[in-house]
């Protein structure tokens, strides 16, 4: 991916930034897209996973709808200039303001979290004079394999009405004359890579759906199953484009679905995850008691998933492109005032030396889109791979 022309480009640029290789994003958005169609599947990108102006715009040419977790990304996704009714609103917290916003906006529909949440709207809808399209937001119980922060579907985490819950919830919308029920939804967690989770999703969806035909003869138009679907961050080398039509596959056999229902997904990480890098330098190479450590210029404040989740990225010095040979080991950190500031320990590199450039690879999802400025640091910037040509042409 970093070979030595694109190594002299970098080289005169100011660092830490968020480098996108705009052909790879194309190429997996191909891939997404016509293994969406080839199910009829509905795809909508979660903004949550990386907001860049850009990335959005280049999504929305593909005719994906949005995923949105707050009232601002229903904002940014109207700006893009998205339809309307491919925006969906999920979220356990809606403000009053946020829902006003998106009932106003006419959005596909909102993934209602919990009873006293569709109340509201139901309010809401009532003073506008609106009915206002719902899904219900089930916590189905299923341990996604995944870091125990990403997990979503579990009767622990916040997220999500339980199932246990779902007849009186029935019960009770149908009293409520300003919503429309149209569909139920999941979102079991992140960085999922073992299909059986998927898999056990849909035999749960199945029996959801056969209860809810039973008890209440209800058949609803929209089954979400949200996002989740993991990227390959060891070897991003071995997996650059996600196995979407695997994915869809799997998803295809094992849900059982009514006549004439929709099926929808919230993709984010792995839609965005590995078409981008954190390129940064090394300040400084210090000899602790045992071990070196590696400083680089970006930190936490630019990639907080190795502080926050213990998430490990792959890294490579890119100034030795040629140099195969790895045999000094290093414990990789960044400058900011706190311990947990570091993105691996113990990684082997060729030898390394201050001013070296170093890429943070698999970036592209919950990097720039999680950046603080913890100690007053600048924002990292945003290279985009064509603009760089285009620059050098
Ligand atoms: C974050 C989120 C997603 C996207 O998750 P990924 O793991 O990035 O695919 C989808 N749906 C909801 C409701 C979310 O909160």
């Amino acid at each position: 991916m970093f070979n030595k022309e694109l190594y002299n480009y970098f080289f005169h640029l100011e660092t830490p930034f968020y480098y996108y290789d705009m052909n790879l994003f194309h190429d997996s958005l191909n891939k997404l897209k016509s293994a969406a169609d080839s199910y009829n599947y509905h795809i909508h990108y979660a903004i949550k996973a990386n907001a860049n102006t850009r990335i959005l715009e280049t999504i929305k040419g593909y005719g994906f709808g949005f995923d949105c977790v707050s009232g601002n990304e229903v904002k940014k996704a109207i700006e893009t200039g998205i339809n309307p009714d491919k925006i969906v609103f999920s979220g356990v917290g809606k403000s009053d303001a946020e829902i006003n916003y998106a009932i106003d906006h006419s959005i596909f529909g909102f993934n209602c979290e919990s009873l006293e949440e569709i109340e509201v709207i139901n309010d809401w809808g009532f003073k506008k004079q609106k009915v206002v399209p719902i899904s219900l937001r089930l916590n189905p119980n299923i341990d996604a394999v995944t870091h125990k922060y990403l997990t979503t579907g579990l009767p622990e985490n916040k997220f999500g009405i339980p199932v246990h819950f779902l007849d009186e919830v029935i019960t009770q919308t149908k009293t409520l004359s300003n919503i429309k029920l149209i569909g139920l939804h999941f979102h079991i967690g992140s960085q999922i890579r073992e299909m059986n989770s998927y898999i056990e999703l849909c035999e749960r969806v199945n029996s959801i759906q056969d209860n809810l035909f039973k008890k209440h003869g209800i058949i609803l138009e929209h089954v979400n199953l949200g996002g989740g679907l993991g990227i390959n961050y060891e070897n991003p080398e071995s997996e650059l484009i996600p196995d979407y039509a695997g994915f869809f596959e799997t998803v295809y056999n094992h849900l059982k679905l009514k006549k004439n229902q929709k099926v929808h997904f919230e993709l984010g990480r792995s839609v965005v995850g590995q078409m981008g890098s954190l390129i940064s330098r090394v300040l400084y190479i210090k000899k602790g008691l045992n071990k070196e450590f590696m400083i680089l210029d970006a930190g936490m404040t630019d990639l907080i998933r190795p502080a926050l989740y213990g998430a490990q990225h792959k890294i490579q010095n890119i100034s030795k492109p040629g140099v195969k040979i790895k045999n000094y080991k290093y414990d990789v950190v960044g400058p900011v005032c706190e311990s947990s500031d570091s993105f691996d320990d113990n990684v082997m590199f060729p030898i390394t030396k201050r001013g070296d450039l170093i890429a943070i690879r698999s970036s592209g999802a919950y990097g720039e889109a999680m950046v603080s400025q913890y100690t007053l640091r600048d924002k990292p910037k945003a290279i985009y791979s064509d603009e760089l040509i285009n620059k050098a042409g």
